[in-house]
């Protein structure tokens, strides 16, 4: 019977007199081909392009099982039975367009459904303090109070985010706020926990943080660096860890006659921050403009941990203990602590707030603690002990040159001694190592006979050269 009636395409209502041959989809529909293209190109346009049509089935029952989300894997009966559905045309396949603006919204719910079912975080999955400090101590030297402190402190925080918004006990957050000198481990800590936890981090510089408005980088912008670091995923992003590095440097200015927007205004602009509220923040940008999309980040349960050098506070910290132990009954030296190596473990808040601290920034961030410089015995177990040691990794890299490499006592102590000179921690130790290690490097690879390489105190003090030994020869000495 339709034989008897011209078919007309369902979008233009053109007969196919004028069309040219049309296709019939299932249903009875008929379309043209200029349609067809025209709907191809409209979905390019949006970008839909790149979805698999193949997967589609013309039949609407059909395709009802036919799910879009890759995650779902079909048998390949059913895939060869959806092929055969497929009207062609030359080279295009083609889709039963109300099929397809059924499908799209339903894979986005597919994952929104996903993502409820999923606790923010599995206090079962964070392990244990002693457990987090038992993976701490096989990365950092040294440092027993302050991987303590912060195993047990991040134990809390998440233990905190699982709780959700229990309206019973509301456990505050245990932002941090870390003192040691540079080089000490603070950063290293940080970036050591966030690996040990799976969670994403970001590292901001308190140098660069400017009062919004000002040239610098706006306070909110470390939020958007920790949307980045969590691949722009906000869920993840908000049970991340944030950084901010220098945080001495915005302390309040003394005797600031303009405006202090790189100092205390920064302080109270981070207040809102560790405290917890919701932030726009531009994804993949650093700064707010129309062409960037914005994200909301609750920054609730986020960890901030702060860490500086504050130098010179030893002197606030000295002053006030002499003070102290030099009234009363009790009375003391007067200058009893001036000698005292570790003087910052004395640190309170009231020497923060001296040193230019604001008490709101401080009462945001509870958890206080110290970091010891490290001493001559710490720097070589530096060199050597911790997982990925600086040694390992040079010792690795001849090992692929089939070169075995060797570090005498004597040379060890001489990197350390150097390292202390320099007075940034344990940070020299790379520079000073290079610095040998590159005629080695570049020597070695020539000659296939040499077998071992022990590197002496004279080589690292340039005052001898290392013990180089040929394969299965004995060993030859080289001055250089
Ligand atoms: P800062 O305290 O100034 O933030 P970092 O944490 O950046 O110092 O330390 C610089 C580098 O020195 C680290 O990348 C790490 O390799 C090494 N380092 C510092 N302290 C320690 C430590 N206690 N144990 C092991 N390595 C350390």
């Amino acid at each position: 019977m339709s034989g008897e009636y011209e078919k007309f395409c369902y979008i233009c209502r053109r007969t196919e007199e004028k069309t040219g041959p049309q296709i019939t989809m299932p249903g009875g529909i008929n379309i043209c081909s200029d349609c067809m293209q025209k709907t191809f190109d409209m979905l390019d346009a949006n970008g839909l392009a790149n979805i698999d049509m193949s997967g589609f089935n013309l039949n609407p029952q059909e395709s009802a099982k036919v799910s879009l989300d890759k995650e779902t894997e079909e048998s390949d009966e059913s895939k060869n039975k959806n092929q055969k559905d497929i009207s062609r045309l030359g080279n295009i396949s083609f889709v039963n367009l109300a099929d397809l603006q059924g499908q799209i919204p339903r894979r986005q719910k597919l994952k929104k459904k996903k993502k409820n079912t999923e606790p923010v975080i599995d206090i079962s999955k964070i392990p244990a303090p002693h457990k987090i400090k038992a993976s701490l101590d096989e990365y950092v030297i040294g440092q027993e109070h302050a991987k303590k402190v912060m195993s047990v402190a991040v134990y809390n925080h998440y233990k905190r985010i699982s709780l959700g918004d229990d309206p019973d006990v509301l456990i505050g957050k245990s932002n941090m706020l870390m003192i040691g000198p540079t080089g000490c481990g603070k950063t290293y800590l940080v970036q050591t926990l966030a690996k040990l936890l799976d969670v994403p981090l970001a590292i901001a510089d308190a140098t660069s943080l400017t009062e919004a408005g000002y040239i610098g980088d706006d306070i909110e912008s470390v939020v958007s660096k920790l949307l980045a670091a969590a691949d722009n995923d906000v869920d993840k992003a908000e049970t991340g860890i944030i950084f901010i590095d220098e945080i001495d440097k915005i302390a309040k200015k003394k005797n600031a006659n303009s405006r202090d927007v790189s100092g205390e205004s920064v302080q109270q602009g981070l207040l809102k921050l560790l405290e917890g509220s919701e932030v726009e923040v531009p994804v993949g940008a650093n700064s707010k403009n129309a062409m960037v999309p914005l994200a909301t980040v609750n920054t609730k349960n986020i960890l901030f941990i702060c860490g500086g050098a504050f130098p010179d506070i030893d002197n606030i910290i000295k002053e006030r203990l002499n003070k102290q132990s030099s009234i009363g009954f009790m009375a003391d030296l007067k200058d009893k602590y001036d000698n005292e190596e570790n003087i910052l473990k004395y640190v309170t808040i009231e020497d923060l707030k001296n040193y230019g601290m604001i008490p709101e920034f401080l009462g945001r961030l509870p958890i206080l603690f110290t970091l010891e410089g490290l001493t001559k015995e710490m720097l070589v177990k530096v060199l050597e002990e911790p997982k990925n040691a600086l040694l390992k990794q040079y010792k690795k890299l001849l090992e692929m040159d089939e070169v075995q490499l060797l570090f005498d006592e004597g040379s060890l102590e001489a990197i350390a001694t150097k390292a202390l000179e320099k007075k940034t921690g344990a940070r020299a130790l790379r520079a000073i190592i290079e610095e040998f290690m590159l005629d080695i490097m570049y020597e070695i690879p020539k000659d296939d006979n040499i077998g071992r390489v022990t590197i002496t105190r004279e080589y690292v003090e340039n005052t001898g050269g290392p013990v180089i030994e040929m394969r299965g020869v004995t060993p030859i000495e080289e001055n250089g």
